[in-house]
């Protein structure tokens, strides 16, 4: 019998279902689930995965679950010391795949606990920056990441030894608007934003991936990740998405990882690392792709990525300072208030008004967060 226990913040969403999916199809025990309000799915995953702990992240939510498992012997809690508390539990890895920076507090938490982290939640190493990776290494766990473009990378240095990647290739799709200029973005609405080519995912990142925001979070990722400069990964658009990355190494070798657009690949991975297990992913063949082809990012026209460049390079608050713009112009276009090109906006002019901070501790980060959405709320309203 597999006697791994996991406990998984974000069970509800689009990566959370997949990584149950994972743990029905292996046996995988579950310690806690957490959501933010989705309190009947979440009652469904409790009575099947039988937790010890729940957690609902809002508040208003609470008094719903705690009904709905009042019959059982879940203990029920809430809020971020609800998540800090499910993250400090003994587990085999706290999957971490809530949406936005919510999720920083509970992966610091982690680490300091002594649990591997696999890590779907690219906002918490975007904005906490050397504060995770620093906590990562102090206290010796392994963060593996679940982001399909940075597990093949992962991949791609499984073998490497101590050869260290001259680049990082991290391909993109594109997104539903590549190749369209501003103008023609300028009216999309909502609807034709979320609909991606070639992934299934939630709403938020479907959104990053349209403005390719998305994108610029990846690079800076990959950038605290894998320990290189920004300047080594080049973002390659592959439309396709069979190319999931690949690194160069200094002779020119490049090795790549290549598969179906299935998440459960590499939620799977960072689940049973170093291990392989047969998979319910489909193969890839790629004679029913017959053709794979590889574009540059046009920065001008999705000025997130742009921003995102540029705050990599000033380092320090200014990647918190983006992603927390982004994440306020997000909610306020996924309700209407504003157009597509002002989530760019927003986060290239988040830049110039957030007081930079070289070294910025957890309480800096958390004030630039709230900074950078007074800044957007001031500019364009609130929801
Ligand atoms: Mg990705």
């Amino acid at each position: 019998m597999n006697m791994k226990k996991i406990v998984l913040l974000g069970s509800t969403g689009s990566i959370g279902t997949q990584t149950l999916d994972v743990c029905r199809q292996h046996n995988i025990g579950v310690r806690a689930l957490s959501a933010n309000r989705n309190t009947s799915l979440l009652e469904q995953q409790a009575r099947e995965f039988h937790p010890e702990y729940v957690c609902v992240y809002s508040g208003d939510a609470y008094p719903d679950i705690k009904q709905r498992l009042a019959d059982t012997d879940i203990k029920v809690l809430c809020g971020m010391e609800g998540l800090c508390e499910l993250s400090r539990l003994n587990c085999h890895a706290v999957v971490n795949s809530v949406v936005g920076m919510v999720g920083l507090q509970p992966t610091l938490e982690a680490a300091k606990a002594g649990n591997d982290i696999a890590l779907a939640n690219k906002e918490t190493l975007v904005a906490g920056g050397r504060l995770v990776t620093d906590c990562v290494k102090e206290h010796g766990v392994k963060l593996l990441p679940i982001d399909s473009e940075h597990s093949a990378i992962f991949q791609c240095l499984m073998g490497a030894g101590d050869n260290l990647p001259s680049k990082i290739l991290l391909t993109a799709s594109g997104g539903p608007f590549y190749g369209k200029t501003r103008d023609e973005l300028r009216d999309v609405t909502v609807e034709q934003a979320l609909k991606h080519p070639n992934w299934s995912m939630g709403a938020k990142i479907t959104i990053d991936s349209a403005t390719l925001m998305n994108k610029g979070l990846e690079l800076i990722e990959a950038v605290r990740l894998f320990d290189v400069k920004p300047e080594q990964v080049e973002i390659v658009v592959h439309r396709q998405s069979i190319i999931h990355s690949a690194v160069e190494f200094e002779d020119g070798a490049v090795i790549a990882q290549l598969g179906t657009a299935d998440m459960r690949i590499p939620i799977q991975l960072a689940l049973t690392y170093p291990q392989r297990l047969p998979s319910p992913a489909k193969k890839l063949s790629l004679f029913d792709v017959g053709q794979l082809t590889f574009g540059r990012a046009d920065e001008e026209t999705f000025s997130c990525l742009a921003a995102a460049k540029r705050a990599i390079s000033m380092e320090g608050n200014a990647p918190c300072a983006v992603n927390s713009a982004n994440e306020a112009a997000v909610a306020l276009f996924l309700n209407r208030k504003i157009g597509f090109l002002d989530i760019g906006e927003a986060v290239g002019g988040v830049l110039d008004s957030v007081k930079h901070i070289a070294e910025p501790p957890l309480n800096d980060i958390l004030d630039t967060q709230k900074a950078a959405e007074e800044y957007v709320a001031a500019k364009y309203g609130r929801i």
